[in-house]
């Protein structure tokens, strides 16, 4: 996909299910009965990988499945594998966004070496992320011990923020890179913040866990994956309210069957993605 003369490229690790405690997991029986599917739904999991030309950035880190062992994974990839398929090398990418810190989109950051050390899966790159949402992680440690599931699980990141590879931004919006510019949303999260990618009149909103995927485009529930529905639901009707001024490509983390698309309206006034 390009958005002006940017290269963007969608790595998908897969296909995966949510356990009943919340965890995301591989898919246990392939066959399973339809009642049994509803019980575990099923999730995507897709990064977006963004060359300007100049510099290559990341946004969020994805699962991680597989790097400790550095094996491919037939039924799973990860950011390594998926960078490899496009040509890119670890050190190729400058920059990662996270759009917060559970650990589905943050794991992928690191991988335990064979001393049992943790070890940057991206060598040289800045990871962004909100200060909000880095207090959020810390104090969750006190309040929900060995949780594991979508929640945080920050002790493998201690490393890289020691290392200095972390940016803890503070501002409600910042230029990353010349027309790549977090947004703080919140809501999800304390420091949830979404991505804009504008370049040559086009733009492309990176959704993170605001609008997971195509269900969150009408039905303005106040789901139980937010910390704060009722902030959540507002920064959402905001973000597709922007989407549609903007004419933009909404980019899809958690999607099954539609990833991507531009946003228009369809007959009943609903938000809808456009093929293509
Ligand atoms: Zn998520």
């Amino acid at each position: 996909m390009e958005i002006g003369d940017f290269r963007l490229e969608q790595l998908s690790e897969g296909i995966f299910e949510v356990s009943a405690a919340g965890s995301i997991r591989k898919i246990r029986d392939h066959h399973a009965k339809e009642t049994e599917k509803e019980a575990f739904p099923r999730v995507g999991l897709d990064p977006v990988l963004v060359d300007t030309g100049s510099t290559r950035v990341l946004l969020d880190a994805g699962l991680g499945m597989g790097l400790d062992r550095r094996e491919p994974d037939p039924e799973t990839s990860n950011i390594v594998t998926n960078l490899d398929i496009f040509g890119y090398r670890p050190e190729d990418i400058d920059a990662v966004i996270l759009s917060h810190l559970h650990y589905d989109h943050a794991a992928g950051l690191s991988f335990t070496g064979k001393a049992g050390e943790v070890t940057a899966t991206l060598p040289n790159a800045r990871i962004y992320v909100q200060k909000a949402e880095w207090e959020a992680a810390l104090n969750s440690l006190g309040t929900h011990p060995g949780v594991s599931g979508m929640g945080y699980e920050p002790d493998d990141l201690y490393r890289l923020v020691a290392d200095g590879r972390f940016v803890i931004l503070e501002e409600e919006r910042r230029e990353i890179v010349r027309g790549i510019t977090v947004i703080r949303t919140g809501g999800h999260t304390p420091g949830h913040q979404v991505v804009r990618i504008r370049r040559n009149g086009q733009t492309a909103y990176y959704c993170g866990d605001l609008i997971p995927n195509e269900n969150y485009l009408n039905r303005f529930y106040t789901g139980k994956i937010d910390t704060d529905p009722v902030k959540a639901k507002k920064a959402r009707m905001l973000l597709l309210q922007q989407c549609w001024r903007d004419q933009a490509t909404l980019l899809l983390y958690h999607s099954v069957y539609r990833k991507a698309g531009k946003i228009v309206r369809d007959k009943n006034r609903g938000f809808a993605l456009k093929k293509g």
